[in-house]
C-alpha cells in the first residue's frame, strides 16, 4: 500500500486517472477531472455497487432524480437551517478552519467533536492549547456556523429570480420519491431505493485529494422497513457494505467500524456506524451507515402535507417506514482503492515493478492488445482489438518492447496482455499474460472472449 498520497496524486496525474481541474487556467482550488483511465475506474465502481446494491437485489430499486430541486425540500429536510460546520477564524494569520477537525487532527482521530455544541468545542481547544495548523498561533474567533450547501437562483428576470440549491446529498431525491417508486413498482416495505450522483457541499476546508472536495458523487441507498424492524436491517447493511467492500479487493486490515457514541448520534438516529478507511493521512470515514428512524419521511410529510405513510396489506396496519441509509462518496472510495492497490516497487518472486493490484473487474482495461513487430503483426492485432473490444474495454499499444508494454499495462491494472505474433499468423494462437501471476498461456484467438469471461467470474 502507498503510504504517501503525493504518490498517489502524481501517478494519477502521469497515468491519466485524474488532472487537476481546469489546469490551463491555473486550475481551480481541490477540484478534479477524471481522465481516461479514472472515468473508467469510477464507471465500474459505479457499475458494481448497482449490481450489488440494485440489480442483483429482488426489492430494490434505481432512481435519478433531479439535481435542483424545489428550496423546500432542504427546508423540510433541515439542511437549510443545520446543513453547517463549526467554522473558526485564526485572528492572526485569518486561516479558516472546521473546528471539529482541528480537534480531531490534534488528538490523532482519538475525539471526534462531530455533533459537540459550539461551546464546548471551544473549551476544548482552549483548555487544551490546540494551535492554528497553519501559523501555530493560539488566538480564534469564536465558532460560527457554516451552510454547506451551494446556493444558485434560477428565472431569466430579477422579479422571476429564486433562490434554489445544488443537492447537499442525492439522499433527498429518494424520500420525495418514496410514494413513486412504491405505487409504480408495486413496492412492498421492507426495499430499498439506490441513486447514484453528484452532490455538492461548500466545504471549508476541502483537501486530501478527491478525499473531500466540493463536487463529488455519492452512491446512497435507503432501505424503508417496518418501524421497530430497523435495528435488524441496520445490522445487515453494516455487514453487507463492509463484505461489498472487501469482495472489491480492500485490504481487510486497512478497514474498521466506527460507531458513533450517544453523544455523536443525530437527534434522529438510533444507531450510526461509520466504515473507516486507513487513508495515507490517517483513518477516515468511507461509508456512512445511519437508521435515521422515520424521520425524513416524516419531515416531508409536515412540510408538503403529502401522505407518504405505507399501507402494510398483510398486516392491515399503517406506518410511516423507517429508514436505514448506507451512504458512500464514490470519489473517497476510489481514493481507498487507489491507495490500496497502487504499490510503486511490487515486489514477488525477486521480480520488482510498478503494479496497480486492483480487483480484476474494476481495471480501467480489461486486456491490452500487443503486436509483437508492428510491421508484421499490427493487421491481425487491430482485427483482434475490434473484435474483443466490443465485449472488453481494451488498449491497443504497439510502441517499445513487449517487456515494456507488460510493464505499463501492469502499472495501470490490466489484467490481461495478449501478444499477437508469427504463432497468431500461422495457427491462431495468442499468448495471454496474467498481471498478478505473470504467468503466460497459450490459446487460440477465438477462445479470449471466454477465457477472459471466465477469468473475470472467478
Ligand atoms: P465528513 O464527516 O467526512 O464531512 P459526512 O459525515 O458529512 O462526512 P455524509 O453526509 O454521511 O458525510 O456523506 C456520505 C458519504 O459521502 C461520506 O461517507 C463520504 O464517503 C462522502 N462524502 C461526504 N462529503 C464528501 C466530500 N466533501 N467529498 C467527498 N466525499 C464526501
Amino acid at each position: 500500500m502507498v503510504k504517501n498520497l503525493k504518490d498517489i496524486v502524481n501517478y494519477c496525474n502521469q497515468n491519466g486517472f485524474i488532472f487537476q481541474g481546469s489546469e490551463i487556467y491555473g486550475g481551480l482550488a481541490n477540484s478534479w477531472d477524471y481522465g481516461p483511465l479514472g472515468r473508467e475506474l469510477k464507471e465500474n465502481l459505479k457499475k458494481m455497487w448497482w449490481k450489488e446494491f440494485v440489480t442483483n437485489k429482488k426489492n430494490s430499486y434505481g432512481l435519478d432524480s433531479a439535481i435542483i430541486m424545489n428550496p423546500n425540500v432542504w427546508v423540510a429536510s433541515g439542511h437549510v437551517t443545520s446543513f453547517a460546520d463549526p467554522l473558526i477564524d485564526c485572528k492572526k494569520c485569518k486561516a479558516r478552519h472546521r473546528a471539529d477537525k482541528l480537534i480531531e487532527d490534534f488528538t490523532e482521530g482519538k475525539v471526534t467533536a462531530d455533533g459537540w455544541e459550539n461551546e464546548k468545542i471551544e473549551e476544548y481547544i482552549k483548555e487544551n492549547n490546540i494551535k492554528c495548523p497553519t501559523c501555530g498561533a493560539n488566538d480564534f474567533t469564536p465558532i460560527r456556523k457554516f451552510n454547506l450547501l451551494f446556493e444558485s437562483y434560477i428565472g431569466v428576470t430579477d422579479d422571476t429570480k429564486s433562490k434554489v440549491y445544488l443537492r447537499g446529498e442525492t439522499a433527498q431525491g429518494i424520500f420525495v420519491n418514496f410514494k413513486n417508486v412504491e405505487r409504480t413498482m408495486r413496492a412492498k416495505v421492507p426495499f430499498g431505493i439506490g441513486q447514484i450522483g453528484k452532490a455538492f457541499r461548500n466545504e471549508i476546508t476541502p483537501g486530501n485529494f478527491i478525499f473531500r472536495v466540493r463536487e463529488f458523487e455519492q452512491m446512497e441507498y435507503e432501505f424503508f422497513c417496518k418501524p421497530d424492524t430497523d435495528l435488524e436491517w441496520f445490522s445487515y447493511w453494516k455487514n453487507y457494505c463492509m463484505d461489498f467492500l472487501k469482495k472489491i479487493g480492500l485490504n481487510e486490515e486497512n478497514l474498521r467500524f466506527r460507531d458513533h457514541s450517544k453523544e455523536e448520534l443525530s437527534f434522529y438516529s438510533k444507531a450510526t456506524t461509520d466504515i473507516e478507511y486507513l487513508f495515507p493521512m490517517g483513518w477516515g470515514e468511507l461509508w456512512g451507515i445511519a437508521d435515521r428512524t422515520d424521520y425524513d419521511l416524516n419531515c416531508h410529510i409536515n412540510h408538503s402535507k403529502e401522505d407518504l405513510s405505507y399501507f402494510d396489506s398483510d398486516t392491515n396496519e399503517r406506518y410511516v417506514p423507517y429508514v436505514v441509509e448506507p451512504s458512500v462518496g464514490v470519489d473517497r472510495l476510489l481514493l481507498a482503492i487507489l491507495c490500496d492497490a497502487y504499490n510503486p516497487n511490487y515486489n514477488e518472486n525477486g521480480v520488482e515493478r510498478e503494479l496497480l493490484k486492483i480487483n480484476y473487474n474494476l481495471a480501467p482495461y480489461k486486456v491490452a492488445i500487443l503486436p509483437l513487430i508492428k510491421k508484421k503483426h499490427a493487421d491481425l492485432a487491430n482485427q483482434i482489438f475490434e473484435d474483443i473490444s466490443k465485449t472488453y474495454s481494451a488498449c491497443y499499444d504497439e510502441s517499445g518492447n513487449i517487456g515494456k508494454r507488460y510493464r505499463r499495462n501492469d502499472a495501470i491494472g490490466t489484467p490481461f496482455c495478449v501478444t499477437i505474433d508469427d504463432n497468431t499468423l500461422e495457427n491462431n494462437t495468442i499468448t495471454v499474460r496474467e498481471r498478478d501471476t505473470m504467468e503466460q498461456v497459450t490459446i487460440q484467438v477465438s477462445e479470449l472472449n471466454d477465457y477472459i469471461r471466465k477469468q473475470l467470474e472467478k
